[in-house]
């Protein structure tokens, strides 16, 4: 079955960088989902189908091919052949998918490679329906979030860091209307599962994220990393 750690939460909460680090630490495979609902935003954009054009996106999902390799212990995501992951962090293809992740057909697709990828391993996956949806099972589960402002300073960071030209109020106007669109849709809305601990990141380092993460996972099964 595998040891899995659901770690689930907005836009900009530092999901990826803190289960990146988590996996590492404990040996695990990082799984990043949003990067699979991203890849499907760009082939629909290549395609040519707008985001609101429900049967477009249900006819053509079926023929986006993805798949994840594991390249010198990265997450290499790949449409149909081709590595897209030098293309898929675009602003235009976060507000794509966060339109097209809300459609049954999509999610039916990517929540089954999801569930593949975590069969039989130890895992760490970051999303927005982890533990709610996709591993509901998941020994350990966390919903991470920060306020919007920290959240948006952190993605300005990052874009700056890459060269990018680009203006915080609009980053944080972005981030908020991605929340909202994920956290009202019909299916699988961006919620904490029951039994998630809710973990607010904007005075905490990743460090001490991850190290809280890892301590549960040392007192669940009473093992030292
Ligand atoms: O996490 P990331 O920002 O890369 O995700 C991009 C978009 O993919 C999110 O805004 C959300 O709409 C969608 N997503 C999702 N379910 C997941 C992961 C991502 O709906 N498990």
């Amino acid at each position: 079955m595998g040891y899995k750690i659901a770690i689930d939460g907005p836009a900009g909460a530092g999901k990826s960088t803190i289960a990146k680090k988590v996996a590492g630490q404990l040996g695990f495979i990082y799984v990043d989902t949003g990067a699979m609902y991203r890849a499907m935003a760009l082939f629909l954009m290549n395609e040519n189908i707008d985001p609101e054009d429900t049967e477009g996106i249900n006819a053509k999902c079926k023929e986006a091919d993805i798949t994840i390799r594991y390249e010198n212990g990265e997450q290499v995501v790949y449409l149909n052949k081709e590595n897209v992951n030098g293309m898929i962090r675009t602003q235009q293809v976060s507000n794509m998918a966060s339109h097209t992740s809300a459609n049954p057909n999509v999610r039916k697709k990517l929540v089954e490679l999801q569930q593949k990828l975590a069969a039989d391993t130890d895992v760490v996956m970051d999303g927005r329906d982890i533990g709610t949806c996709v591993l509901p099972d998941a020994e350990v589960k966390i919903f991470l979030t920060a306020s919007s402002r920290v959240r948006a300073e952190r993605r300005y960071k990052e874009l700056l860091a890459k060269g990018e030209e680009c203006d915080i109020d609009v980053i944080e106007k972005e981030i908020a209307l991605r929340d909202h669109q994920d956290m009202t849709r019909e299916i699988s809305p961006l919620k904490p599962a029951d039994d998630a601990v809710f973990v607010d990141s904007s005075y905490m380092t990743i460090e001490e994220v991850a190290d809280m993460i890892i301590d549960m996972v040392e007192k669940k099964t009473g093992k030292k990393v």
